[in-house]
């Protein structure tokens, strides 16, 4: 049976919640992975050898290459002499190995499916093994995800639903259960952001700034710099769906309701 160990790393904040989550996800004969090893933190590295113990690592993964995921990958990886595993490379990991959706890795006796994820960011994978799924940013425990182009984002959703699993372990936060009530309530909760976005705009919001203080007017000075990302992300999709159209940086809804 496998085994999975947690090691949180010492970085909570506004974007990260309680800090990163570094699994060691163990197929039950002491064969394991790491995924998302975090920041470059020597306390953490220290956890992360003591967690390990005296198993045996075959590589070191990371779910997308953001500064709380992926700096301490290579240096790990090294160390441990195992190959660094992601999609692509990023300003803060360069893998030996790329992964694509649909591919696979073996972890002793368990088998590890690779599923692409992008929204969060674009080189952004979960990693499935039996009815787990290892979610990093896609979907996080008990804090909102800071999503880079809408479209893929949802898709992503979509894609993982209905896939028959039991259990996500989030990049940060606390593990859920029941994962497709989790993404409906996300999908349901972007479509609601998503409408009052645009609701915003056709009460005449004319600019990415002007809808986060019209939309996300509760939320603390912290996280101003992520409501404008999802709001752009948002008016993105917007304007791929043909609901607003932008002219010299002033947006507007493209079809006002005939009276
Ligand atoms: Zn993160």
């Amino acid at each position: 049976m496998i085994r999975i160990d947690r090691v949180l790393a010492n970085n909570p904040g506004p974007f990260t919640g309680p800090g990163t989550n570094t699994w060691l996800l163990d197929d039950g004969n002491g064969e394991l992975v790491i995924i998302d090893p975090g920041p470059i933190d020597v306390q953490h590295m220290e956890a992360i050898h003591n967690a390990i113990g005296d198993r045996s690592v075959v590589a070191v993964l990371v779910t997308h290459t953001h500064e709380d995921h992926a700096p301490m990958a290579n240096p790990l990886a090294l160390d441990l002499e195992v190959p660094a595993i992601g999609h692509a490379p990023g300003p803060n990991f360069d893998p030996d190995l790329r992964l694509d959706d649909g591919g696979h890795l073996e972890v002793g006796t368990s088998r590890l499916e690779v599923v692409h994820t992008p929204g969060h960011s674009q080189d952004h994978l979960c990693f499935r093994v039996e009815d787990i799924l290892f979610t990093g940013d896609h979907i996080m425990g008990g804090s909102s995800v800071m999503v880079e182009t809408m479209g893929p984002y949802l898709e992503s959703l979509q894609k993982i639903r209905g896939t028959g699993m039991r259990r996500l372990h989030p990049g940060h936060g606390d593990v859920m259960e029941d994962p497709d009530l989790v993404i409906d309530w996300y999908l349901a909760h972007r479509m609601q952001r998503h409408e009052q976005i645009y609701e915003a705009i056709r009460a005449g919001a004319n600019s990415a700034q002007a809808v986060v203080e019209t939309v996300y007017s509760d939320v603390g000075t912290l996280l101003q710099p992520l409501a404008l990302r999802s709001v752009q992300a948002h008016l993105t999709l917007l304007t791929e769906q043909g609901r607003i159209a932008s002219d010299q940086g002033e947006i507007a809804i493209t079809s006002p309701k005939a009276p």
